[in-house]
């Protein structure tokens, strides 16, 4: 889509470090990383976010799905353990309106998020 920063990762028009190359998917490393593993797994294709996605697309979610479970292997996070997080929409922070996992680990996350359901 024109304009999309992650479909200009996927053209090559905007430089990446690649982790990830399959026919459907492309995985590369987030350039402003919050954690010593993170990693953006996207489909080739331009999809808003993961509400513009569903079971008809399943062959392509199953894609990705392994793509993250490769990018952990490789990233030798797959043991230790990770989280993959995919933002939807303002609330979430999405920033990039290209469907992406984050995949994050080689440490200690926190959970929750900071902030309470109240509003703090
Ligand atoms: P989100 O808030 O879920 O949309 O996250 C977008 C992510 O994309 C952020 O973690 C950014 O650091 C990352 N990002 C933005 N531009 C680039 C880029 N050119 N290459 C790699 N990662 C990027
Ligand atoms: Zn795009």
């Amino acid at each position: 889509m024109e304009g999309c920063l992650f479909c200009g990762i996927v053209a090559g028009d905007v430089p990446s470090t690649a982790v990830l190359d399959t026919e459907t998917c492309y995985a590369f490393r987030d350039i402003n990383p919050a954690a010593p593993v993170h990693v953006l797994v996207i489909p080739k294709e331009h999809i808003d976010s993961l509400e513009a996605v569903g079971s008809s697309q399943a062959v392509l979610l199953g894609d990705l799905i392994d793509a993250i479970r490769a990018v952990a292997a490789k990233e030798d996070v797959a043991e230790s353990g990770y989280r993959v997080v995919t933002n939807i929409g303002e609330d979430a922070g999405q920033l990039v309106k290209h469907l992406h996992f984050h995949v994050m680990g080689g440490r200690s996350l926190r959970w929750p998020p900071k902030g309470s359901e109240a509003g703090g």
